[in-house]
């Protein structure tokens, strides 16, 4: 490799970890459970996004290894030359009966999901009206549609509508998150749709923490705003709270079909393995069954929030169990993550460019496995390192 850009990226690396943005990363000697093993030690686990505990659940692993017996390891190719096991269909199925859609389509990741997507219904001539605070892969599909990107100022409708009414252009489509990662607020669907309606344009939402967690059953954001039908394009993942991994579009018969034939991280990468489909089945079976995860997350969340605010912390705007411990500083925010990590925490900071420039944070992710303990665990140790540092 070129010396100079070698040296460039040793300068890169070096600037990382002075900055405190260079990413470390943990490794963990167990299963993604409440309490994880790191460096031979438990650890709560605040770190995660496996909101209702099936990444490590019996009947997901069960469903794994039966896949695993009758269909073997892998996909064989991408599905429109090797075939499509039915596996990937009775899941496409199911999830479209879960999220009362027409239809539904798998992909490999919730990232690909995105890029599989936008770039398919939206080229040249269009515009793309997004959230600042979009994920990653939103902003990436876009890029790659050669689009038009507009940008409205975060869940503003005052923005959005100005943005949209300065719009001549073939297509609109309006892009959100659905629930923010960062701060655990959620976008206002319903007058994203009634904004949409006015402007003639499309709504595609992200529900990538929304699954599993908003709605009855965890149907999603679309559930939680009674929106059936209403939003055009859903996009999913089943890395969060469904425990496993691949991502999803849900929508209309012909947009599915429409996918199927344009999409190109369908017709050019091959599909989940028979695994991670059949547990995520087992996932989409044990939600339809009952609900009792997703009211145990909400209860935790809701005990822990409240808690953390009697204790005096900033916990920002939230609406989900996504909890945002505000400390500012970015430095403050990776001493007060490593004194929790020494106190047997696991919960990352969070730092410019993740988040604005002096809003660093702890982000703590609760799920419906932590015991009242463990969350009484946590509180404790909070209010000692808040104490310590004089957050609180
Ligand atoms: C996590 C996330 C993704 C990526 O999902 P993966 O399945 O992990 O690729 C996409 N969009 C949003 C909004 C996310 O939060």
């Amino acid at each position: 490799m070129n010396k100079e850009f070698q040296e460039y990226m040793q300068k890169e690396l070096v600037e990382l970890k002075e900055s405190g943005n260079f990413n470390s990363i943990r490794t963990l000697e167990s299963p993604q459970g409440a309490w994880v093993e790191i460096e031979g030690k438990e650890k709560l686990n605040f770190s995660s996004n496996n909101y209702l505990g099936l990444a490590n659940h019996s009947e997901l692993s069960k469903a794994a290894q039966k896949a695993i017996d009758e269909f073997g390891v892998g996909p064989g190719a991408v599905r429109t030359i090797a075939g499509t096991m039915s596996l990937h269909d009775d899941l496409e199925e199911k999830l479209a009966n879960f999220k009362k859609v027409e239809s539904t389509l798998t992909f490999q990741s919730g990232f690909n999901a995105n890029l599989a997507v936008i770039p398919a219904i939206m080229s040249k001539g269009d515009v793309i009206v997004s959230d600042e605070l979009n994920h990653a892969s939103i902003i990436d599909g876009c890029r790659l549609s050669k689009a038009e990107i507009k940008v409205y100022k975060h869940g503003d409708m005052e923005s959005l509508r100005e943005v949209l009414s300065g719009i001549d252009a073939n297509r609109i489509l309006i892009a959100t998150d659905g629930v923010f990662s960062m701060d655990g607020d959620i976008a206002p669907l319903p007058e994203i749709v009634k904004l949409a309606k006015e402007y003639n344009a499309m709504v595609l939402v992200d529900d990538a923490h929304g699954e599993g967690v908003l709605g009855s059953h965890g149907r999603g954001i679309v559930d939680h705003f009674e929106l059936h039908g209403e939003v055009d394009i859903e996009v999913g993942t089943f890395s969060k709270a469904f425990g496993t991994v691949g991502g999803c579009i849900a929508g209309s018969e012909i947009l599915i079909d429409y996918l199927k034939q344009k999409a190109r991280p369908f017709l050019f990468s091959s599909a989940v393995t028979p695994a991670d489909i059949a547990a995520t089945i087992a996932a989409v079976e044990l939600l339809e069954k009952d609900d009792n995860l997703v009211q145990q997350l909400w209860n935790n969340a809701q005990f822990f929030q409240d808690s953390m605010k009697d204790l005096g912390f900033d916990v920002g705007k939230t609406e989900t169990p996504i909890t945002p411990v505000m400390i500012g500083d970015a430095g403050e925010a990776r001493k007060f993550s490593d004194r929790l990590f020494e106190e047997g925490i696991f919960a990352q900071a969070l730092g410019f460019p993740t988040v604005p420039r002096g809003k660093a944070r702890i982000r703590v992710m609760i799920s419906a496995t932590h015991e009242k303990d463990d969350l009484e665990f946590a509180i404790d140790k909070f209010k000692k390192i808040g104490k310590e540092l004089e957050i609180i």
